[in-house]
């Protein structure tokens, strides 16, 4: 049997691979996944996702109605650069609960089941629906995904994973045609097999979500995952698009403990901060004391 491995992806920095430059990017690889934003379009964005956070935002702070705020909004008496104006700030600030009333809807495809294990881990803010290897039989197999280390190793070791791999979807299906059920025969799968999910989240968790897979140290699938999300969320609002970026962006700094090298140089890690400040508070508390204080 075949195999139907994908385009072979690109790993992180390895210990041994570690400079002072940003970690090679997953996205220059074609994995053969796809993140497609299926709700909302860029109409509705732009008619309504825009006006509906700035009337959360203005809410707090107006004497008028939320729906006389929203209409002003959406028929444009108050101008979109204002609107912007006032949910930046309020993001930046902090104050999230303005951007949970919208949602985005993804058609994850092609992911490994090792990512999808990783993305499924966030709970706050987001629903996902997957498809399952219970009621789906994979009659030719299953697809599964081929990490470049692996694709770019020793040839007798890729053979030897191949191998590995083919031997599992085999076995698999001579189980299916003895009449073992898929919920058990799938006991075989590995890791590297393919899934299709449905994700929808507010903006708010999307941020939050962003802000650590498109980290460096995020793992490589998921990373590239995310960076596909940004890819569509820019296409339907470079505005709304523009506040997924790693954490280090919006904290100036970077709290990877594993960074504390600084290998991945997108910000200052925050110990070399920390230490500039002491450094700098320690100078100042040594300065002398002006004249005729005393
Ligand atoms: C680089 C990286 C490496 C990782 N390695 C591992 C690993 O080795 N092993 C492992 O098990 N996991 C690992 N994880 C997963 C990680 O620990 C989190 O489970 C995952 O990222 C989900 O994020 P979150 O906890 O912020 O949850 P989300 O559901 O995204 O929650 C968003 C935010 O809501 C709040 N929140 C949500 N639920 C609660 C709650 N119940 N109580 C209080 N506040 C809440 C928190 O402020 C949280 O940050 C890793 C993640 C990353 C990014």
């Amino acid at each position: 049997m075949t195999v139907e491995h994908g385009a072979a992806g690109t790993p992180g920095a390895s210990a041994s691979t570690r400079s002072s430059s940003i970690p090679r990017n997953p996205g220059r690889h074609d994995l053969g996944m796809r993140a497609t934003l299926v709700f909302p379009n860029r109409e509705i964005v732009e008619r309504y996702y825009v006006p509906l956070i700035y009337t959360a935002c203005r809410t707090c702070y107006s004497e008028l109605a939320p729906d006389d705020i929203f209409e002003r909004a959406v028929d444009g008496r108050i101008a979109p650069e204002k609107q912007r104006e006032l949910i930046s700030r309020v993001i930046e600030s902090g104050h999230g609960s303005t951007i949970e009333h919208v949602v985005f809807t993804f058609a994850i495809t092609g992911v490994s089941r090792t990512l999808s294990h990783q993305l499924v881990r966030h709970r706050a803010g987001v629903a996902f629906d997957q498809q399952s290897q219970r009621y789906v039989s994979f009659k030719k197999g299953a697809s599964t995904m081929l990490p470049s280390t692996i694709a770019d190793a020793d040839p007798e070791l890729r053979e030897r994973y191949e191998d590995q791999i083919e031997g599992a979807l085999e076995l698999y299906s001579e189980m299916m045609a003895a009449g073992i059920p898929g919920e058990d025969a799938r006991f075989v799968f590995p890791n590297a097999t393919r899934t299709n999910l449905v994700m929808t989240t507010n903006l708010r968790a999307l941020i939050h979500m962003s802000g650590l897979r498109l980290c460096t140290m995020a793992q490589w699938e998921i990373r590239r995952l995310f960076q596909l999300i940004r890819h569509e969320v820019f296409a339907v609002s470079p505005f709304l698009g523009s506040f997924l970026a790693p954490k280090c962006v919006p904290l100036g700094y970077c709290d990877e403990a594993g960074n504390r090298d600084g290998h991945c140089p997108i910000r200052p890690h925050k110990d070399a901060v920390l230490a500039v400040w002491a450094e700098r508070s320690g100078k100042a508390r040594r300065l002398p004391e002006p004249p005729g204080v005393r």
